[in-house]
């Protein structure tokens, strides 16, 4: 299959800011790589659909194909960070059998990407899960600049969530990552499966990929694309504004367990999906003041739900600032 190139674009970089980062987002479906200097400038960027069919040896050699043509072109890079779609543990860079990683040849298993890909670049590399590395650079330079507690969505394939409380970012226990979207919202309801194994996870409702699957359900048409689905809802079509509706209501009762966790001031929603925000926002935050309508008393515990204005670029900056964070903390060691 030859690669259709999305996007890429090469600013001047005469004003860069060393050092410069090759920085990853990998996604279930899309994988977009780019050149980001140490203010967050992204130099040049490419957005391809990744080769996940063909299994994890194929989807390493992609990774390092496009990484060998941007170190290349900016010989000033000094090292990489890997925002991807989990699991993973972000401490070893391995990746533990991603739940929208799967090939022709099953599921992918565990996978130091970190140690395979700086071997073959010959650069220390970072790995991070996305959600998070997407909260750290909303933190950085995007909506939650000013917020010291916020949440952010990754609405694609998946339903990644990245939490940052108190100023830091949140980690699991054994310094995993919060696996958010396999909350369990809708027990033993066999309409929504997950990629994990069970059903009734919010990303089973809430990723782009899973609303669109559904929403096909209630049309009886496997043909219908997201933004088919969303045109059809702004010309007021019944069948799409139900599963708008649905689509509300779901993300309201996950926001209002991540809101009870995690107290954020602001929730971000980012990934492909949010382009359609304009036909479920406002409604999910009718139904989520109405769920957390007795935590707003004496402190108001409901959070402003806003759009990323980074771009979709939130993975791959997080992905940028993490290889920055790894970078400082080895100089101060
Ligand atoms: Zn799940």
């Amino acid at each position: 299959m030859a690669l259709k190139v999305l996007r890429k674009k090469k600013v001047s970089s005469r004003a860069k800011k060393l050092p410069l980062i090759l920085a990853y987002d990998l996604g279930g479906t899309k994988v977009s790589v780019g050149v980001v200097d140490s203010a967050g400038k992204i130099l040049a960027e490419i957005r391809e659909p990744v080769v996940i069919e063909k299994g994890k040896a194929a989807v390493l050699n992609q990774l390092v194909l496009l990484g060998k043509n941007f170190i290349r072109d900016f010989p000033s890079i000094e090292r990489a960070g890997i925002a991807s779609a989990g699991p993973l543990d972000p401490e070893k860079g391995v990746l533990l059998d991603p739940t929208n990683f799967t090939s022709e040849q099953g599921s992918w298993g565990a996978v130091p990407i970190a140690s395979i890909l700086s071997r073959r670049l010959k650069l220390p590399v970072t790995l991070e899960n996305d959600a998070a590395a997407a909260i750290l650079a909303e933190h950085w330079m995007g909506a939650a600049r000013n917020h010291d507690n916020a949440i952010i969505l990754t609405l694609g394939t998946g339903l990644g969530i990245g939490v940052i409380a108190n100023g830091q970012l949140v980690r699991a226990g054994q310094m995993m990552h919060p696996e958010g979207g396999h909350v369990i919202i809708g027990y033993g309801d066999r309409t929504a499966p997950c990629g994990c194994g069970n059903f009734g996870c919010a990303e089973a409702y809430l990723s782009g990929r899973n609303f669109t699957r559904r929403a096909r359900t209630r049309f009886g048409d496997s043909e219908l694309s997201t933004k088919d689905i969303a045109d059809l809802a702004r010309k007021r079509d019944p069948r799409a504004l139900a599963a708008f509706e649905e689509y509300a209501l779901q993300m309201a009762s996950a926001l209002h367990n991540f809101a009870v966790l995690y107290s954020p001031e602001i929730v971000i929603f980012t990934g492909s999906f949010a382009a359609a925000s304009d036909l479920f926002l406002k409604q999910t935050k009718v139904h989520l003041e109405k769920l957390l309508e007795r935590r707003r008393i004496g402190k108001d515990l409901l959070p402003k739900l806003v759009i990323s204005c980074l771009h979709n670029n939130a993975g791959l900056l997080g992905g940028a600032y993490v290889a920055l964070q790894s970078r400082e903390h080895e100089l101060k060691a």
